[in-house]
């Protein structure tokens, strides 16, 4: 009989490998804190490596028929400039976390998995134990609060599948969902606490007066049940091999969010767990085994990517930088293309 294996944790990384370890026959319990379905901030924009992770697992064709929608182009915007709509490398999915994370755990249940909502693990992380419990906060890093805000709105035209407009604050993402939704999913930041936050939240994710942003959502008609916010982002990289438990997803290192890259990683790191957490659960590796071995993985397939995304993110923040990206994604086609790839 294998050893039952807990995951901590039911988001996009933690449901993955309860679904991939579930189809092997080893026994795993998933503890979530929080329901389903819910909101969660997430530009819903699924890209990368990551996809072929979720075909072998054999989630893909799944997550197609639960109303993913295909991406194909996309258009950077900054206060002033635009790079207009360009073909995305390789094609992406959208689709809004209240329907897959849901999706994930019903698949999750239907295979025999064990599913505690409600229920937050407050123990140690020892051997069998998977820690998938998504970002670990940090207040302020360095000097700067960063905060995302999300909602989905219709009523607003796009023009292109994904438009991501940069903003002196931040940066929001528009794509567009399933039956003529828009999710709007900003990343924001702040040298001091926001105040009001609570009720003035619309005006950070429509932009300033006067922006590309704020033109596009003129007559925007929010829906205010999926609105959602978190803090306390912490965006600098982190190496798996200095963790002290076996972690996958943001649990190990988060990417900054304009790579769209965050939910790849949750999956392709419950790809890189799966072998060594069944040979543990089947008795021939030891836990110790299992969590140099995943972390050794994940390093080797995450750390250049994390370099890449952590100098474009701080690029974007800097006006003279992000003038020269912009300038040169929109004149040379190897930029715009490598600025995806590094970061896939
Ligand atoms: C503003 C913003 C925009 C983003 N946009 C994109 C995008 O467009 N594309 C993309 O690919 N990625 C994006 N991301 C990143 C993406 O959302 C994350 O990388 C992804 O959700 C990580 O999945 P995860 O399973 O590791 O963590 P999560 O999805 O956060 O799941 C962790 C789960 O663990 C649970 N949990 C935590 N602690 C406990 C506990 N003690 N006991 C029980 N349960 C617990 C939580 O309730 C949660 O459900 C974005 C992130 C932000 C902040």
């Amino acid at each position: 009989m294998p050893e039952p294996i807990i995951i901590v944790g039911g988001g996009l990384a933690g449901l993955t490998l309860g679904i991939a370890l579930r189809r092997r026959n080893v026994p795993v319990t998933v503890w979530e804190a929080g329901q389903y379905p819910r909101h969660r901030v997430c530009g819903e924009f699924i890209s990368g490596r990551g996809l072929a992770s979720l075909a072998r697992i054999g989630l893909l064709d799944g997550i197609r028929s639960a109303g993913a929608r295909p991406a194909t182009d996309a258009a950077f915007f900054s206060e002033t400039t635009t790079m207009g709509v360009r073909p995305l490398p390789e094609a992406a999915l959208c689709l809004s976390r209240f329907v897959l994370d849901h999706w994930l755990a019903e698949e999750f249940q239907r295979l025999g998995g064990t599913l505690r909502v409600g229920g937050r693990w407050t123990g140690e992380y020892p051997a069998g134990v998977v820690r998938a419990s998504g970002r670990r906060p940090e207040p302020a890093a360095p000097g700067w609060r960063w905060f995302g805000l999300k909602v989905h709105a219709r009523n607003v035209e796009l023009r292109a599948d994904l438009e991501m407009h940069l903003l002196p604050t931040g940066y929001v993402g528009l794509c567009r969902l399933p039956d003529g939704e828009v999710n709007v999913c900003g990343l924001f930041r702040s040298l001091i606490p926001v105040p009001d936050l609570a009720q003035r939240w619309p005006e950070w994710l429509v932009g300033p007066p006067g922006s590309a942003l704020h033109a596009r959502m003129a007559g925007a008609v929010l829906d205010l049940s999926s609105f959602c916010s978190v803090a306390a982002l912490g965006l600098s990289p982190h190496r798996a091999i200095d963790r002290h438990e076996c972690s996958i997803g943001d649990a190990l290192s988060m990417i900054p969010p304009m790579t769209g890259n965050g939910m790849s990683m949750a999956f392709e790191s419950a790809e890189l767990a799966l072998d060594p957490v069944e040979r543990f659960s089947r008795g021939t590796m030891t836990w110790a085994q299992v969590q140099e071995e995943v972390a050794r993985s994940c390093d080797r397939m995450f750390a250049r990517r994390l370099r890449w995304a952590g100098w474009m993110h701080q690029a974007l923040f800097s006006r003279p930088a992000r003038s020269v990206l912009f300038l040169l994604a929109t004149h040379a086609g190897w930029c715009w293309r490598s600025g995806f790839q590094r970061t896939r």
